[in-house]
């Protein structure tokens, strides 16, 4: 590298640590140069240094570590902002501490906005009785509140919520139900099992403002997990999260991210698929319009259409060539037709959009190759197209190598792998499980693996994520010695597919996942090296800063 022109003054430097570039050639370097949101030097400690100025800002690492910034290649955004937003009672140790919880949330929502919880267990509680509303009603007078009980079975309503429900001391039972009463006959706001759906009615969508704040809540939620960017993995028609209108793909929610954007609130980089799993084909509304390409100096990009062939493999919904082994009357269920597969993916190739299509069962899988190989026929000229296939989760082993000469990328979530092990073996049988959660075997054969989450599904933690696609274990360690260990990336392959295979399955490979001379600033400091630290301590790494475009999003933007 040679020294700096006196132009080239770096903003900000970054010495005395370990920079993992990336960069198979150079993986470690000791220090980092940022200029106007960009790499602008990346090796040696004195040669960093030299591009230091008088105005540099100049910070030790003091051993610390810094990799390319964190990506998760598919979770739902809005969805997670909301699931954060539900109180959180499991352990609650008393009803005092219950209600300290839901004081605490009701305060963070406009008044009359509904307050959602779950997980009280009041065995865990002096006494062992069931709470009466009474002094929750008193604490939170102007929020209806409805918190489940640990196993979803019952629920305490505040007096709000019963008074928008009718539920009075004249309220019968429903059927299947029992709203408990007091010595006088009053409801106590305990409701067992078909009670629990007089007032869950009554809850309302969320609101534009509630969505707006739900949002912001997840992306600052993920900005302090280590994440620089987010693939937000289908923001279309999804009536409980207030997105109600069928006709919009997810428009609406891309115009929320950039009201966030306006207002300062965007920390890390999203990258929205518009539609989602239903069956319904907003295909007018997406390819009508051109994609959107990094606004707001690369913070937004829409341009992948996301789309759904089948259900989820616990569920049996998973679309398999053969039967279930644990239930031999089925193959599970498509949610589409090759045909209408065929053209949308098609369609897509030829406009100039990405396509993202859920699919979990081998014939899903085996569909969507399909899909892409007519597609690819019908368009030799799109020669970037860049399909991907969400999930990955069970391909033939005739159809692993597939993926990487049809150029598929395998979007696929480490942590699903270590969560479905209690289970998977029983739907699939053993032989199938060779083609299960491979994600050694998908790029050993030479497909770009691009890796996520899942959120709200899973945590959202990407260390936790590469503890399972490196230890095959959850972040406890579990199973011991991993879940059919063979399929384990390396620590630098599972890095790379946080990194540089999210990078790539975004077309942004030549703006971020790497540190390297030109690229943006998105990096993430790591209080130790995931390439060297125990497979099984990788969840436990701690994020010190997520800093995206040279700017430092947390600690510092956190709300
Ligand atoms: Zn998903």
């Amino acid at each position: 590298m040679a020294p700096a022109a006196a132009g080239r003054m770096a903003d900000w430097i970054l010495v005395g640590g370990t920079v993992l570039t990336g960069d198979a050639a150079a993986p470690r370097a000791e220090a980092l140069a940022v200029k106007d949101g960009r790499i602008i030097g990346v090796g040696d400690r004195s040669l960093v240094e030299a591009m230091a100025g008088p105005t540099t800002r100049r910070e030790d690492l003091g051993g610390r570590v810094v990799t390319p910034g964190l990506v998760d290649a598919h979770g739902h955004v809005l969805a997670l902002g909301f699931a954060l937003r539900r109180v959180d009672l499991r352990g609650a140790e008393s009803y005092a501490d219950l209600i300290r919880r839901t004081v605490d949330q009701a305060g963070k929502q406009e008044d009359g906005t509904w307050v959602l919880g779950r997980g009280w267990d009041q065995s865990l509680w002096q006494g062992r009785a069931f709470p009466a509303h009474r002094e929750l009603s008193a604490a939170v007078p102007r929020h209806p509140v409805l918190l489940s009980r640990v196993d979803g079975h019952a629920a305490l309503a505040n007096q709000l919520a019963l008074t928008r429900a009718g539920i009075n001391r004249d309220t019968p039972d429903p059927s299947g139900g029992r709203i408990l009463r007091d010595a006088r006959g009053d409801p106590t706001g305990v409701l067992l099992d078909n009670a629990v759906g007089l007032v869950e009615e009554q809850v309302t969508p969320p609101t534009r403002a509630e969505q707006l704040a739900a949002l912001d809540l997840a992306v600052h939620h993920l900005a302090a997990l280590g994440l620089t960017a987010v693939h937000d993995a289908g923001v279309g028609y999804s009536p409980t999260l207030g997105l109600d209108d069928a006709e919009d793909p997810g428009w609406g929610v891309v115009d929320l991210y950039r009201e966030l954007l306006a207002s300062g609130r965007l920390p890390i980089r999203v990258y929205v698929m518009l539609g989602g799993n239903g069956a319904y084909p907003p295909e007018d509304s997406v390819f009508a319009r051109p994609p959107v390409l990094g606004e707001g100096d690369g913070m937004i990009t829409v341009r992948t259409i996301k789309l759904g062939v089948d259900g989820a493999l616990g569920s049996r919904g998973a679309a398999l060539e053969e039967p279930y082994s644990d239930q031999p009357e089925t193959r599970g269920l498509l949610t589409r037709d090759q045909e209408t597969l065929d053209r949308l993916v098609s369609r897509a190739m030829a406009s100039g959009w990405q396509v993202a299509v859920h699919a979990i069962g081998d014939r899903a899988n085996r569909m969507v190759l399909d899909a892409v190989e007519k597609a690819r026929r019908e368009h030799p000229r799109v020669t970037d197209a860049r399909p991907r296939l969400e999930h990955a989760q069970v391909l033939r082993p005739v159809d692993i190598p597939r993926l990487a000469s049809l150029g598929v990328i395998a979007s696929v979530q480490p942590t699903h792998a270590t969560s479905d092990q209690r289970w998977a073996a029983a739907r699939l049988g053993r032989e199938r499980l060779e083609g299960a959660y491979a994600y050694h075997s998908l790029a050993a054969a030479g497909a770009v693996l691009a890796c996520g989450s899942d959120f709200p599904v899973e945590s959202a933690n990407p260390l936790a994520g590469l503890q399972a696609a490196v230890a095959r274990t959850d972040a406890q360690g579990v199973p011991l010695g991993g879940w059919r260990p063979q399929e384990a990336l390396s620590p630098a392959a599972a890095l790379a597919c946080f990194t540089t295979g999210a990078a790539y399955a975004a077309f942004m490979e030549d703006e971020t996942g790497r540190l390297a001379v030109g690229m943006r600033a998105d990096f993430t400091i790591l209080d130790g090296d995931p390439l060297t630290v125990a497979p099984t301590a990788l969840a436990g790494l701690k994020v010190l800063r997520t800093v995206v475009g040279g700017r430092t999003v947390f600690p510092a933007a956190t709300p």
